[in-house]
């Protein structure tokens, strides 16, 4: 059984999908996808060999080797041109790696359609990478399982050139401009945890012998945004 947090992913891939699973680990999600979709085509890229030798294991379990390549290389360096792929995932990993790797593999990027990204934390490098490359976001969720939240963000190349940015602002990177406009239960559970964490960093600032100033109005900003979200709560 696939995780909620992956059907949740899988869920954003349409049929047919050509897709990528960079960091697949034991690529559950292509073979998922690829037993519900016979046309579905995903290369599931591993930068260790671990993790690359248990995708090669499940494919090989699910007999999906016609559907499923696996490769071993360092983020989007696994792809080459003639694989078209249309839709990359990259999931399970913090935003700043995400962000790395989607900068790393630019030139890449730019034959998506689709960005499916799910950050464990920091999502907003993620948003701002997306927003600065001409991505717009479709979808976002957040999503709860086993005592963790997950946000889900899924971005569409823009495909007029003329339509170059959504120019985001600093609060809807951070929270994220459609999560924003439709606050959910675990929405507001996922800030009211990171609010007491910003006050324990503020706290951990100011009490440190060497006061680092610019961390500490950047941490008190955004408090006051993380508070002001959370105001609204029904
Ligand atoms: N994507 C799966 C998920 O969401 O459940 C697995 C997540 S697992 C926590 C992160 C995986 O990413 C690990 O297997 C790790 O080896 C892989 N990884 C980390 N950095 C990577 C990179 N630069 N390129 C490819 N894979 C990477």
């Amino acid at each position: 059984n696939l995780s909620k947090r992956l059907t949740k992913v899988a869920s954003y891939l349409p049929k047919g999908a050509k897709f990528a699973d960079i960091g697949s680990d034991h690529a559950y999600l292509p073979c998922y996808v690829c037993l519900q979709d016979k046309s579905a085509k995903a290369i599931a890229g591993e930068v260790n060999e671990g993790p690359f030798q248990s995708a090669l294991k499940t494919v090989q379990y699910y007999q999906l080797n016609e559907c499923i390549e696996v490769r071993l290389g360092n983020g989007l360096e696994v792809l080459n041109n003639q694989d078209n792929v249309e839709q990359i995932v990259i999931a399970g990993m913090g935003g700043a790696l995400i962000k790395t790797i989607l900068e790393e593999g630019k030139a890449k990027v730019q034959y998506a359609k689709r960005i499916i990204a799910q950050p464990n934390i920091d999502a907003r490098s993620v948003r701002k990478w997306l927003d600065e490359n001409n991505f717009i976001i479709k979808s976002e969720e957040v999503v709860e399982e086993n005592q963790h939240i997950y946000e889900i963000i899924v971005a569409d190349k823009a495909e007029d050139d003329t339509i170059k940015r959504q120019d985001l602002n600093q609060k809807q990177l951070l929270f994220g401009p459609l999560l924003l406009e439709n606050k959910t239960k675990v929405f507001y559970e996922k800030w009211k945890s990171e609010q007491e964490k910003t006050e324990r960093i503020i706290n951990q600032i100011k009490q440190a012998k060497l006061k680092d100033e610019q961390k500490l109005k950047r941490f008190e900003e955004e408090l006051i945004w993380i508070k002001e979200v959370l105001d609204d709560e029904a």
